[in-house]
């Protein structure tokens, strides 16, 4: 049977306690979960791409089902050239929902052998949200209860 791969894409600028979550959570519908990097020029990251690449495989590396890449351009290609059939996307509230819905129906027009599958984010992380991680890292605070435990932020 053909291995059922997912991709779930982020910044992971930093990887959080949600996202962590969200991928140990789909961990059993798959065959493998490749963590995909999408690295935009345009944008400006807080942490390098090595460093977030190197907290991923930190966080994960007790499971060999789970493996980190990066990319640049479309999710859907990068699916396709990795032979993934699924997007993973986690979903936190209302806003997600209406944001995940857009993209994965936009996503299907572009490759419709590409599926998204969303899951509810526990209550416990539902607030967790990188960029508000990025603000308090910024403002010197202790994040350590919103990000794994393999990551450390020294000030
Ligand atoms: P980026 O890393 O590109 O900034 P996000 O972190 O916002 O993107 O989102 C990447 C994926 O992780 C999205 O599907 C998003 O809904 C999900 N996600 C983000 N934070 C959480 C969380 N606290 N719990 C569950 N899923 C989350």
């Amino acid at each position: 049977m053909k291995k059922r791969i997912a991709v779930f894409p982020g910044s992971f600028d930093p990887i959080t306690k949600g996202h962590e979550a969200v991928i140990l959570k789909a961990l059993p519908l798959f065959d493998e979960i490749v963590l995909g990097i999408g690295v935009n020029s345009t944008k400006n990251y807080m942490f390098s791409l090595t460093q977030r690449e190197t907290w991923l495989k930190e966080t994960f590396k007790k499971h060999p089902n789970i493996s980190v890449a990066t990319y640049e351009g479309l999710t859907v290609d990068f699916c396709k050239s990795i032979g993934a059939q699924y997007i993973l996307r986690g979903l936190r509230n209302t806003n997600d929902f209406v944001f995940e819905q857009n993209i994965a129906q936009m996503n299907l027009d572009l490759n419709t052998e590409v599926e998204t599958i969303c899951l509810f984010t526990s209550k416990m992380y539902a607030a967790i949200n990188s960029s508000i991680v990025r603000e308090l890292i910024k403002n010197k605070a202790d994040v350590s209860q919103f990000i794994p435990e393999a990551l450390t932020i020294t000030y």
